[in-house]
Order: structure tokens, then sequence, then C-alpha cells
């Protein structure tokens, strides 16, 4: 820009002179430090500013004299631009949210506003196309809707359950309600499945979500499993609307399915759970309002069961796991194993997770996802997370002397451990007492633990950053963190979590795609875990994810064949 002298400016290469208005919409974008471009009529463009090559990943030069199309991403169909074009066209302004192609393929999100400039006839002669970049929210939205239905059915998925029950057990705690727990399943689905093929199942589980949504009156209903639903009825006060709910349900199973030139008749079981009587978790509402539901399933007909204590008994059983772990801590028994991190641009490892192991004498191998939620609710997670800790770090300094390379060590760190006063200064401790140089110290946080505390818990991760060990978020698509959140925090690396990468080669790489978009939009890394699959290598390369944990390169491995692995040239 030159020239701005009598109100009137010169804009590079676009030999015209504006009037002040349009020098106020010039002048306005620029100080916004938005992406800002100016086109002739026919959408060449005369002018780009810094922020729009440096989206575009074009240099000004490849960009002026060409025609706007070259960003096109193939995203919006012809009529979306159509449309634009009849608009600005007319003189009139344009907004809307543009999906671009930047110079090596990869996808941005820009919303846009382009301003026609008018001449004296009142007809466009340039259009000046403001926008900001909106690709980590697009990707955010996508995510969580991807996440959180199903694609058979589009009913709320399994996940979104999870959550949404959680949600709905704290709040009914709070107000003091209750809340029922419908766990519907239709008998002998299998048997449907294997006579008439999966296609005819899938058109008639189609046409059950159909009918259970028109049941809904106000409550939700997922789809948690291939022919199981769960319905969520919160104020359930009055038993009586309890046993309507039920009944709607049965009676919807009256009528008989016609699914291409089949009809079919179908019977349900339901299970009914209610809180604060059949649990105070939405764990034990779930488990309970499974074992009801198996009790349902004596009758050939529709039927409903709601949940009583005589259907199960054996809470004892942890009691004794809780007394062993007590001990195994006491004793030292419990292991750390180790499972490297590759790059997917040069295949060598560059980390490392630990993850705990414990084996039992009596109960052989228990798995964490058992013990670790066990140790947090009896108040043990404490003690396993500071010997997590120092045994991590103690390996690094042996590793260190044996001269391996020095590679970063991840560790899990429960969200009860974290949000301990004093977790940083213990940390802290354990560095200086070890001698590891905080740099080879990675910090895993699942996604659902960001949920709680999230004031205490950002300040912990400012004080953990500044100590300069990395952070990386677990688990990532299993929770409901914020964009917000996402951005504000000090985060380096997120951690796709296996669910997806295991549904990838099934259901096509747009989830993990928006996942490795949205992460690098916010210069953050992406790991993704529990890759078992050569295609799903492949697919997470295209896509441009960064590093790879799973079985195809390794399982969690003792130390000592840890070194091995490495030593060997893995
Ligand atoms: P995570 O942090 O997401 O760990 C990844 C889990 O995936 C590990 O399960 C690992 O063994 C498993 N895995 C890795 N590659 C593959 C694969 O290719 N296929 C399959 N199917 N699985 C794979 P693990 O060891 O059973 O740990 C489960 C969870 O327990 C961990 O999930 C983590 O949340 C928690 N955990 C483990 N160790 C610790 C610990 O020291 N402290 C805390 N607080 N939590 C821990
Ligand atoms: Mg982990
Ligand atoms: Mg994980």
């Amino acid at each position: 820009m030159a020239n701005d002298t009598t109100n009137k400016m010169r804009v590079e290469y676009a030999d015209v002179e504006y009037s002040l208005k349009e020098l106020k919409d010039i002048k306005y974008a620029l100080d916004q430090s938005m992406i800002v471009a100016i086109t002739d009529q026919q959408g060449k463009m005369i002018f780009v500013n810094d922020h729009f090559c440096k989206i575009s990943k074009y240099t000004r030069e490849e960009l002026i004299g060409q025609d706007h199309r070259i960003l096109n991403s193939g995203h919006h169909p012809k009529s979306f631009f159509r449309d634009m074009w009849r608009t600005i066209g007319k003189g009139k302004v344009w907004k809307g949210e543009i999906c671009n192609r930047a110079k090596d393929g990869s996808r941005y999100w820009v919303q846009t506003t382009i301003v026609p400039f008018l001449n004296e006839q009142g007809k466009p002669y340039q259009y000046i196309a403001i926008r900001s970049d909106i690709t980590a929210q697009k990707s955010m939205e996508q995510i969580r809707h991807l996440a959180y239905h199903d694609e058979l059915t589009g009913l709320p998925n399994r996940r979104m359950f999870n959550a949404s029950l959680a949600e709905a057990v704290e709040s009914s705690a709070r107000a003091k309600s209750k809340l029922a727990l419908f766990f519907i399943d239709i008998n002998r689905f299998k048997h449907l499945n294997d006579s008439l093929g999966h296609s005819i199942g899938d058109l008639f589980l189609t046409q059950v979500a159909e009918r259970l949504t028109g049941l809904s009156g106000g409550n939700t209903i997922y789809r948690v499993g291939g022919d199981e639903f769960m319905i969520t009825m919160q104020h359930a006060d009055d038993y009586a609307k309890i046993k309507e709910l039920a009944e709607a349900a049965i009676h919807l199973f009256s009528e008989s399915f016609r699914v291409e030139r089949h009809e079919y008749y179908a019977t349900i079981s339901i299970g009914i759970s209610i809180y604060p009587y059949h649990g105070t978790t939405a764990e034990d509402l779930v488990k309970n309002a499974d074992t009801a539901m198996y009790e349902a399933k004596q009758s050939v007909e529709s039927s409903f069961r709601i949940y009583h204590p005589a259907m199960n008994a054996n809470s004892e059983e942890l009691l004794v796991l809780e007394t062993k772990l007590r001990r195994a801590i006491e004793k030292n028994q419990l292991q750390l194993y180790y499972q490297p991190k590759i790059d997917l641009h040069t295949g060598k490892p560059i980390g490392m997770e630990a993850l705990i192991r414990w084996f039992d004498a009596e109960s052989g191998y228990v798995p964490p996802s058992i013990f670790i939620p066990l140790a947090e609710e009896r108040g043990l997670i404490s003690a396993i997370g500071d010997w997590t800790l120092l045994t991590a770090c103690r390996q690094i300094k042996a590793w260190q002397s044996e001269q391996l390379p020095s590679l970063r060590v991840a560790v899990n760190i429960s969200a009860n451990q974290l949000m301990q006063g004093t977790f940083v200064q213990k940390l802290q401790k354990t560095l200086n007492d070890t001698g590891v140089p905080p740099h080879l110290l990675e910090l895993e946080i699942t996604e659902n633990s960001m949920m709680q505390n999230t004031q205490q818990l950002m300040q912990t991760l400012v004080q953990l950053k500044a100590m300069g060990v990395t952070i990386a978020i677990d688990d990532f698509g299993t929770g409901y963190s914020s964009l917000n959140y996402l951005k504000q925090f000090p985060i380096d690396v997120l951690k796709i979590d296996q669910s997806f990468v295991r549904d990838l080669a099934v259901d096509g790489p747009a989830f993990v795609a928006a996942i490795i978009q949205l992460a690098h939009a916010l210069n953050l890394r992406v790991v993704a875990e529990g890759v078992e699959q050569k295609i799903e290598l492949r697919l997470l390369r295209d896509h441009g994810c960064d590093f790879v944990q799973g079985y195809l390169y390794s399982k969690p491995l003792p130390p000592d064949e840890f070194k091995r692995y490495i030593k060997n040239g893995f």
C-alpha cells in the first residue's frame, strides 16, 4: 500500500483509485490482522496481504493474477459458489464459511465476508474478501459430531451416553431427584442378522431407532451397541411415570416391522435402574440396569424389570482386590513397562509411554483399567502415582548411564493425583533427587480429567510447563473439552484415543483427519495410540499424523526388553 494522501490509495497491482468508504473497508481489514484479498470482477486476485499468503501457503507472486478458484477444496457444491457470485454480482455483501485448499493440499476454513466495490453506475468492479481463520473451530465441531453420534441411526452413541449419564447423575444428586435408566435390548436380534443378512439388520435397526425417537417425550435415546439402546429419564420421581415409559416402549413393538419384502415381529427386554436406589454412580446404574435386562430376557415376550439387589451379589470381590493392592504397593510388587512411540516420518522411536503392571500371585494379571479406578476411589492413587514417577525417573537415569539414547518418557497422571496441591513440588523434588532433566519427562492427562476444576488445573499446568516438562492430552476425542481450554492450556501433544484408530479402517479417516487438523491448527503434535494394522498406519500417515504407538511396532515391554528393542535397532 502506498500514497495515502488525498484519501485515495493505490493498492499494489490494483491500479485503481478507491473511494473513502472503500478505503475504510480495506484499512479496517488490514488493521484487524484479517486475511485479505482483492479480486477483479472475474475473481482474479489483484491484491493479497501477508496473512493470506501464510494461510494459503502460496507466495504473493504465485497468487496475483490467478483465479481465486485455485483455492477451491472441492468441499462445497457448485451451487454454493453460484449463490455467492449471484449475491456479490448484485453488489451485495456476502458472508459465509469456506473450506479452502492450501498449496500443500491441506485444507483450512475461513469465515469470509465479501464486500463489492461499486462503480458510479452501482456495478461491482472489484471485490474485497476479508477472512478469519476458523479451522480449529470447524475441526472441533466435526470431531464432536462424529465422536458422539452413531453413523447408522444418527442417534447419540455410547460415548455421548457415558458423558451424559455422568452429568445426569451429578445433576440429579444436586437436585435430590431420581433418575431412571432404561436398558433396551432387542431379543434374538442376532438371529435376524444371521438369517436375513446384515444389511436387512441395519435397516431394521434404523426403523427401531425411529420408533424409539417418537417415544422420547423429552428423554434422550442413545444407541450404545449393536442392538442395545438406552433411555435416560430425569426427574423420575414417580414410579408410575417409569412404568408408563417402559410400557410405551414395549407397545412400539406390538406392530410388525416391514424391511424390504420381509415382515418381522420383534420383542424387546428392558432393564431399569433408578438413581439413587440402585447405584449412585453411572457405572453402577448401567451394571444394574443390565442385570435387570437379563432378568427380563427370561420372559419370551417383551417385558421390563426394575433392578432388585437380589439380582446381584459381589462387592466383596472389590474389597479383596483392594486389600491385595494395598499389599502390592507396600511390598513394591508393581512394575512399569515401556511402549515405544514412533516418529511417522523417520520410523524411529522418539519416546515411550510408561504403563503400570500388576501381577498378583492369585489373581494373575490385573489390568490397570481395573485397579487404577479402584485406587482412585479408595485413596491409593497418590501412593501409586508417587511410585510411578519415581520409578520412571530412575529408569531414565539408569538408561542414561548405560549410554542408551535419551528418549522422553511419558507417565500417566490421574486427575486426583494432579489436583493434590503438592503435585508440582513433589515432582520437582523427584526430578532433583534423580537428576532427570525435565525435558525428558512427559505427563499424560486424560481429556476427561481436564474438565474438572479447570481453574486449578490451568495453574498447575502452567507451573509444570514452566518447569520444562511436556504435557499431553490422553484419550483425546472421548472427553468433552472445549476449544477454549485446548487453546488456553499449555499443551504440547494430543493423543488420539485408540477406539478411533480401531474405527479407522472401517469408518474411514474423517474423524482422525479432523483431530489432526485441529491439533495442527493449534500447533500441537499428534500421537495415535493403539495402532495395530498397516492400513491404520497408512491412513494416519496420509493425514499427517506425527507419531504412533501400538502393537504394530511393539507391546509395552519390561525395562530389559525395552533396552534390547532400542539396542537391536528395533
Ligand atoms: P492409556 O494411557 O491410554 O494407555 C494406552 C493403553 O493402550 C495401554 O493399556 C496399552 O497397553 C494399550 N495399547 C497400546 N498399544 C495397543 C495396541 O496396539 N492395541 C491395543 N488393543 N492396546 C494397546 P494398559 O496398559 O492396559 O493401560 C490402560 C490405562 O490405564 C492407560 O490408558 C492409562 O489410562 C491407565 N494407566 C496405565 N498406567 C498408569 C499409571 O502408571 N498411572 C495412571 N494413573 N494410569 C495408568
Ligand atoms: Mg496414556
Ligand atoms: Mg490413551
